[in-house]
């Protein structure tokens, strides 16, 4: 790539779409940027669902495909209307919609002709969220007297890796080859000197069947194209707070993280819901290139920058996180510790049912499995007919529980850490569930009731950040 031209990619979330004050700061932002802005962009707010579940309602009823579509046509108008002053550009705008939307009534149609949906279908009908976002932001550029070119990442070779099971919604790409193929693209954009505003979320099957990211994708999008594009920084936009150091919404006095090192994003990304897909960090992990959360209404304030720079903070924890969607299953057996290959009996099991493991802690008696709640009930049932060779002797399902994760570069080196939070949390009389220390290097584990969450957590940000 041309080292002579700055590139930034901004990634903007459906929320920048909410309302006109939302867009207007958008424009704002994508206009005052010094260096080449490649744009990535999520569908509007709710969207994507209303997608998801006109796809259901129209297997079911075929009058249900009207409704969606209207919906779908009003809320995008909407945006439009409210953002765009010229009639022409407006007008060609509502034209672009409409060709979206209209591929969109065909396929539902599809969907309640044929009472079939496929997760290939179901990829191709939700990524029409982010192509019309697209065309909408596109317009409102124009009308503000800026060029940009709209492009659909199925189309410009966003390849990605398909599974053995054929994953359509939870598609990664495949970075080096990515890149390869892409460089010459990339080039072309960058010369040609038109902002290009992209569709987040989803890419193709080296076929070009349409394959997403799974839920919050575009951001995984924006950081595929951090690293193709060899851009200085990636920012990811909100109209929220980023990363702070408790959920506002428990601990009043939490505040925003500046640093995060890649590693303790990575983690907290898995557990501060919606704030950033989960994969978002790896593409660009090896690069050096950071990202910057920032807020639409606060652009001048820096935001959370996540770097390599893995920096320890005088108070060693930079957040206490937390994830309520899990459940844990033990498995009991005196033999347990002595019998090889009796987690990859279970890993395997599971795998074949598609469920993935959040973590796991073992001891010689007790295997302890962390996964998701909507898995609990299928998980149950595998674990409970695996036979161990003899040796499984109980299977016990803990529900109502909440994974709390403390997450700080330099906890394993520091001493006493997992001592004062073990301490802060025994002082509330709460029964830790489970702790493992030293998984991970940036983060400690503990799994506690439900009903104690707030007791903890608050406990523990009053420990460390008081
Ligand atoms: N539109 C998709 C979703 O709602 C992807 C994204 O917003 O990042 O999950
Ligand atoms: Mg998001």
């Amino acid at each position: 790539m041309d080292k002579k031209i700055c590139i930034k990619v901004l990634k903007f979330g459906g929320e920048c779409l909410r309302n006109s004050e939302n867009i207007l700061k958008t424009v704002e932002i994508i206009m005052s940027e010094k260096c080449f802005p490649i744009v990535v962009i999520s569908a509007a707010e709710g969207i994507t669902d209303l997608l998801i579940d006109g796809i259901i309602r129209s297997k079911e009823k075929e009058v249900n495909v009207s409704e969606t579509i209207s919906e779908l046509t009003a809320k995008h108008y909407e945006i439009a209307q409210e953002s765009i002053a010229n009639n022409t550009v407006l007008n060609k705008t509502f034209r672009n919609i409409t060709l979206l939307v209209k591929k969109v009534e065909r396929l539902l149609y599809g969907v309640s002709y044929t009472d079939e949906v496929t997760e290939a279908v179901r990829a191709h009908i939700i990524s029409y969220g982010e192509r019309i976002a697209a065309v909408v932001m596109s317009g409102i550029l124009e009308d503000k007297g800026i060029d940009s070119t709209v492009i659909e990442t199925d189309k410009i070779g966003l390849v990605t890796n398909k599974s053995s099971s054929e994953q359509y919604e939870n598609a990664t790409v495949n970075l080096e080859e990515f890149k390869r193929k892409f460089k010459f693209t990339a080039q072309t954009i960058i010369n040609g000197g038109i902002i290009p505003i992209m569709t987040g979320f989803f890419g193709s099957t080296p076929d070009g069947k349409v394959t997403t990211f799974g839920r919050n994708g575009s951001d995984y999008t924006a950081s595929v194209m951090a690293y193709g594009f060899e851009a200085k920084e990636l920012i990811i936009w909100k109209d929220t707070e980023a990363f702070t150091s408790a959920d506002q919404k428990l601990v009043r006095e939490a505040k925003v993280i500046e640093r995060l090192s890649y590693y303790e994003a990575a983690e907290l990304s898995y557990f501060s819901d919606r704030i950033l897909h989960p994969l978002t960090i790896e593409p660009i992990a090896g690069t050096g290139i950071p990202i910057v959360i920032k807020n639409i209404h606060t652009p001048e304030a820096k935001g959370t920058i996540i770097s390599s720079d893995a920096y320890i903070d005088e108070n060693i924890i930079k957040s206490i996180a937390y994830n309520k969607n899990i459940c844990m299953i033990r498995i009991h057996g005196t033999g347990i510790g002595y019998k090889p290959g009796l987690m990859r009996e279970i890993g395997n099991a599971l795998s074949e049912e598609n469920i993935n493991i959040f973590a796991t802690v073992t001891s010689q008696t007790t295997i302890n499995i962390l996964l998701e709640s909507k898995d609990a009930d299928t998980s149950f049932g595998i674990l409970n007919n695996i036979k161990g060779g003899g040796l499984i002797e109980r299977v016990d399902f803990i529900r109502n529980v909440v994974l709390v994760a403390i997450v700080g570069e330099g906890l394993l080196k520091r001493r006493g850490i997992f001592a004062k939070i073990l301490n802060a949390v025994s002082l509330m009389k709460v029964n830790v569930e489970m702790a493992s220390a030293g998984a991970s290097e940036v983060a400690i584990y503990i799994i506690i009731p439900n009903d104690d969450l707030w007791d903890v957590v608050n406990v523990i940000h009053n420990e460390f950040f008081s």
